[in-house]
């Protein structure tokens, strides 16, 4: 996990059909969260997250705070 760049680099080998849970973790790295190590969590740090991911409020409103979201009203 690079921490000085705005991208993420995702391979498609091991993302499984319908789970759309490795490039939405990746993209919430970009966006200022790290790793938390509860299951279910999307940023829990291995890939047998379960769904429905979910995030707790203080990653939501870092998530909100990144510099990549932009809010239309
Ligand atoms: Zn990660």
């Amino acid at each position: 996990m690079p921490i000085l760049t705005n991208y993420a680099t995702v391979t498609a080998g091991p993302i499984i059909a319908n789970d759309i849970s490795a490039p939405a973790h990746e993209v919430a790295h970009r966006c200022n969260l790290w790793h938390f190590d509860r299951k279910g969590n999307l940023l829990y740090p291995k890939n047998s997250r379960t769904h429905p991911y979910w995030l707790m409020r203080w990653q939501r409103n870092y998530l909100r705070d990144s510099r990549h979201v932009i809010y239309l009203f």
